[in-house]
C-alpha cells in the first residue's frame, strides 16, 4: 500500500493505525499523492492556530476521507506534539473504517499503556463516567474496553497514591529456561546449551546486587517490592535460589517491602525443595504459569510439561505456604480453540490462583512462530477474551491491569485479574510507569521516573548472559546515572 505523509513526519503514529487496518502489509512511502492505485494520504495543515489533520483513502477504486480540526489545548511542544499525533490517528482511524468496514477494539488508541489515558483524565477532575465517555467516542474504544481501562485507572490512581517519592521496585533477572517456547522473543537461553553460563552469571549478579543496594542507601531509596524473573528463575537450582534470595535481604534493607514475587513460570523447573527455598528466603508470591492446560496445546509450543505437572506445583506452592499464586494464560497459541481455552481456564479456575494474567498471543520478531500470519483467527482470540472476562468476573476475580503488545492477534490486550487484595503493586508500577524500577541482571532495562515531573530516563543492561558476565563492571558503573537523575529531578 502507498502511503503519503503531508505536511508532518508522524511516521510511527500513523504506521500504528496502517497495522491495524492493513496487519502483514508494509507501506510503501510516497514524498507526493500518487495518483492512481491504492493508496493513503495522511495530512496535517495550520491556519491561524487551528490544526486539520485529514486522511485520504482510496481503495478498490473507491475514496474515503476523514478530517479532524482542533485547537492545542496547551502551548508547550510535548502537548502539542502529543494532539497532533492523537488528531492524525483519530482522522486515519475514522478514514479507515470507513473504507475497510473494520473497527478495533481499542479503537484509535495505540499505545502500549491505554490505562494512561483515563487516568489522566481522573487525575484532572474529570468524573469517571465522562472519562469512560471519552475513551469510547473520542477515542473510539469498544465499551468493554472503555470500561476495562478504567477499572485499571481508577487501580492505578489508588496505587500511585499509596506511594512515597522515595519508593521503589527491584528486578532481578534470571534469563535462563529449560527449553525454549515457540512464541518466545525474550533473551532467554536454554539451560541445555547454557549450564555453564549458570554460575559465572549468578556471580556477576551478586556484583551488581551488592553495588546496587549500596546505591539505594546512598540515595536514600526504599525497596517496596522486588520480582524475580526471567526466563525461569526456578531453572536454577534450590541451592542457588537460596543463595541468591540470602544475597538479596542480605544486601537491601527490605523492612518496607510490600511484595516479593519469583517467577516459577515453567511447572517443570518446580519442586518442594526450590519452593521452600523460596518463600524461606522472603517470597510471598510465586508465579505458575501454565499458558495452557491442555497438553497437545503445551506440546505445540515447545513446553516439556504437561498440565498434570501445573497441578502438581500449585499443590506443592499451597504446601509451602504461599500466599498468592498469579498463573498466565495465553489466547491464540497454535492448535488451541474457544473451547479448550474454555477447559484450560477452567481447570485453572480448579486450582484457584489468586491472580491471572490473560494474555493475547503476540507473534513477535525473533520468536519461533514468526514465520508468517496470526495462528488463529481474530474472532477466535475475540471469543476466548469475552469469555474469559464473563468466567473470571462471575468467580470473583476483578480486571486490575492491563496492557497491550505490538503484533498481538486482533489489537487485544494483556488483562490481569485478581482476587480482592491480591493485586500485584509491581505490575501496576511497570505498566503505568508509577515509580522507578532498578534492574538488575542480563536484558535487565532500569526505568527511572521522576515522581513530581514524571520525566522517565532508562538504563540498559547488556542483553546476553556472556555479554553481561564479560561487562559486570561497566553494568555496575552505568547504575550511576541514577545518582544524576535523582539529583536533577528529585
Ligand atoms: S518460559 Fe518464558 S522466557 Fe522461557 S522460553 Fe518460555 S516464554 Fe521464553
Amino acid at each position: 500500500m502507498k502511503l503519503c505523509l503531508l505536511g508532518h513526519d508522524y511516521k510511527y503514529a500513523v504506521e500504528q493505525i496502517f497495522l491495524i487496518f492493513f496487519p502483514g502489509e508494509k507501506p510503501q512511502y510516497e514524498e507526493k499523492p500518487p495518483e492512481s492505485g491504492d493508496r493513503i494520504v495522511v495530512s496535517l495543515s495550520q491556519s491561524q492556530g487551528e490544526y486539520v489533520a485529514e486522511a485520504e483513502i482510496h481503495l478498490k477504486g473507491a475514496v474515503e476521507r476523514s478530517a479532524e480540526v482542533f485547537r492545542p489545548s496547551a502551548a508547550d511542544r510535548l502537548t502539542l506534539r502529543r494532539e497532533l499525533q492523537k488528531y492524525l490517528k483519530l482522522a486515519f482511524y475514522n478514514a479507515a473504517v470507513k473504507a475497510t468496514g473494520k473497527t478495533a477494539p481499542w479503537g484509535a488508541v495505540t499505545n502500549i499503556r491505554p490505562v494512561k489515558i483515563p487516568t489522566r483524565l481522573l487525575e484532572s477532575g474529570v468524573p469517571e463516567k465522562e472519562a469512560e465517555r471519552i475513551l469510547r467516542e473520542e477515542y473510539f474504544v469498544a465499551p468493554e474496553k472503555a470500561s476495562l481501562a478504567l477499572e485499571a485507572a481508577l487501580k492505578s490512581i489508588s496505587v500511585k497514591n499509596s506511594l512515597e517519592e522515595r519508593d521503589i521496585s527491584l528486578y532481578i533477572g534470571i534469563p535462563f529456561c529449560p527449553t525454549r517456547c515457540s512464541y518466545c522473543s525474550f533473551v532467554s537461553n536454554s539451560v541445555e546449551k547454557s549450564l555453564r553460563l549458570v554460575e559465572p552469571y549468578l556471580n556477576a549478579l551478586y556484583r551488581e546486587i551488592e553495588a546496587a543496594a549500596a546505591l539505594v542507601k546512598d540515595t536514600g531509596l526504599r525497596v517496596i517490592s522486588v520480582y524475580i524473573g526471567g526466563g525461569t528463575p526456578t531453572t536454577l537450582s534450590a541451592e542457588q535460589l537460596r543463595a541468591l534470595l540470602d544475597k538479596i535481604s542480605a544486601s537491601f534493607e527490605l523492612s518496607a517491602l510490600r511484595e516479593f514475587t519469583v517467577e516459577a513460570g515453567r511447572a517443570d523447573t518446580v519442586d518442594e525443595e526450590k519452593l521452600l527455598a523460596a518463600k524461606s528466603g522472603g517470597a510471598d508470591r510465586i508465579s505458575i504459569n501454565p499458558q495452557t492446560m491442555n497438553d497437545e496445546v503445551l506440546r505445540a509450543v515447545g513446553r516439556r510439561h504437561t498440565a498434570k505437572d501445573v497441578e502438581n506445583a500449585f499443590r506443592a506452592a499451597r504446601k509451602v505456604g504461599f500466599r498468592v499464586i498469579n498463573s498466565d494464560l495465553i489466547a491464540g497459541l497454535p492448535t488451541d480453540t474457544p473451547s479448550s481455552f474454555r477447559e484450560s481456564l477452567d481447570v485453572l479456575l480448579g486450582l484457584s490462583p489468586e491472580n491471572i494474567t490473560v494474555h493475547t498471543l503476540a507473534v513477535k520478531r525473533g520468536s519461533r512462530l514468526n514465520e508468517g500470519g496470526f495462528l488463529l483467527s481474530e474472532s477466535d482470540v475475540r471469543e476466548m477474551l469475552e469469555e474469559s472476562a464473563v468466567k473470571l468476573r462471575s468467580s470473583g476475580y476483578f480486571p486490575y491491569y492491563l496492557y497491550r503488545q505490538k503484533f498481538t492477534a486482533g489489537n487485544f490486550e494483556n488483562l490481569g485479574w485478581c482476587r480482592e487484595g491480591a493485586e500485584s503493586i509491581y505490575n501496576i508500577c511497570i505498566m503505568e510507569e508509577l515509580q522507578t524500577i532498578v534492574s538488575l541482571g542480563a536484558g535487565g532495562v532500569t526505568k527511572l521516573v521522576a515522581p513530581v515531573s514524571g520525566r522517565i530516563e532508562r538504563i540498559f543492561n547488556a542483553k546476553y548472559p556472556y555479554e553481561y558476565i564479560e561487562r559486570i563492571e561497566e553494568e555496575i558503573s552505568k547504575k550511576e546515572f541514577i545518582k544524576e537523575f535523582l539529583e536533577k529531578y528529585r
